[in-house]
C-alpha cells in the first residue's frame, strides 16, 4: 500500500493538528446551535469521526452518499444521490462536510439541493479544497488544507476503494492508475 504513494503531502500530525483547530472553531460559531453534520460518504467518513469528537457542544449526525468517480480518477460531472438523509432539515442549521473539493460539481449539486429543504442555513466545511480544478463557483466555508492539482489518497479519500486506511494524506503514483 504504502509503495505506491509517491509523495505524503500531509502528515498524520499535520491532519490531527488541523480537524482539532477546526472542530474547536465550528463549536465556537455552533454552540447554541445543535448543528446537524452531514457526511458525505464514503470519503469524509474518517474525517468526521475525528471532527465531531473535537466538537464539545450539542450536534447531531446524518448521512449521504452521491456518486462519485468510481474507478477512474477523472469528474464526471453527473451526480446521482445513492443514500439519502433519516432526517428532515428544515430549520436546522446544516454543515455538510467533505473530504476534498474539486471541480466542485458534487458540493454544487448538494448544496442546491439541501437549499431546497429550507435548513435555516447551511455551511460546508471540507478538509481538501483544490481551487485550480474549480468549473463551478463554490468554495467551502471551512477548510483544512489547499491542495495542488494532485490526485490524493488516504484518511478517508480512496482510489478504487483502496487506501481509505492511510492515516496520511498522500499522492498516489501515476502509475497505480494509469
Ligand atoms: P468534485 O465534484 O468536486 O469534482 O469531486 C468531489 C469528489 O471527487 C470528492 O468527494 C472525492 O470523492 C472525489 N475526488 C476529487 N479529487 C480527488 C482526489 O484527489 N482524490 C480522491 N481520492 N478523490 C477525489
Amino acid at each position: 500500500m504504502h509503495d505506491q504513494i509517491e509523495e505524503v503531502l500531509i502528515s498524520q500530525q499535520e491532519i490531527q493538528e488541523k480537524v482539532k483547530q477546526l472542530g474547536s472553531q465550528l463549536k465556537d460559531d455552533y454552540r447554541d446551535k445543535n448543528p446537524l453534520i452531514i457526511c458525505v460518504l464514503k470519503g469524509a467518513l474518517i474525517f468526521v469521526s475525528d471532527l465531531i469528537r473535537a466538537m464539545d457542544c450539542p450536534l447531531s449526525l446524518d448521512f449521504m452518499a452521491v456518486s462519485s468517480y468510481g474507478s477512474s480518477t477523472k469528474s464526471s460531472g453527473v451526480v446521482q444521490i445513492l443514500k439519502d438523509l433519516e432526517t428532515g432539515i428544515e430549520g436546522r442549521h446544516v454543515i455538510i462536510a467533505e473530504d476534498i473539493v474539486d471541480t466542485g460539481l458534487t458540493l454544487n449539486y448538494l448544496r442546491n439541493n439541501l437549499l431546497s429543504r429550507d435548513p435555516a442555513s447551511l455551511a460546508i466545511c471540507s478538509l481538501l479544497d483544490k481551487p485550480s480544478r474549480r468549473q463551478v463557483k463554490i468554495k467551502p466555508d471551512y477548510c483544512g488544507f489547499v491542495i495542488p492539482d494532485k490526485f490524493v489518497v488516504g484518511y478517508g479519500l480512496d482510489f478504487d476503494q483502496q487506501f481509505r486506511n492511510l492515516p496520511y494524506i498522500g499522492i498516489l503514483k501515476p502509475e497505480a492508475y494509469i
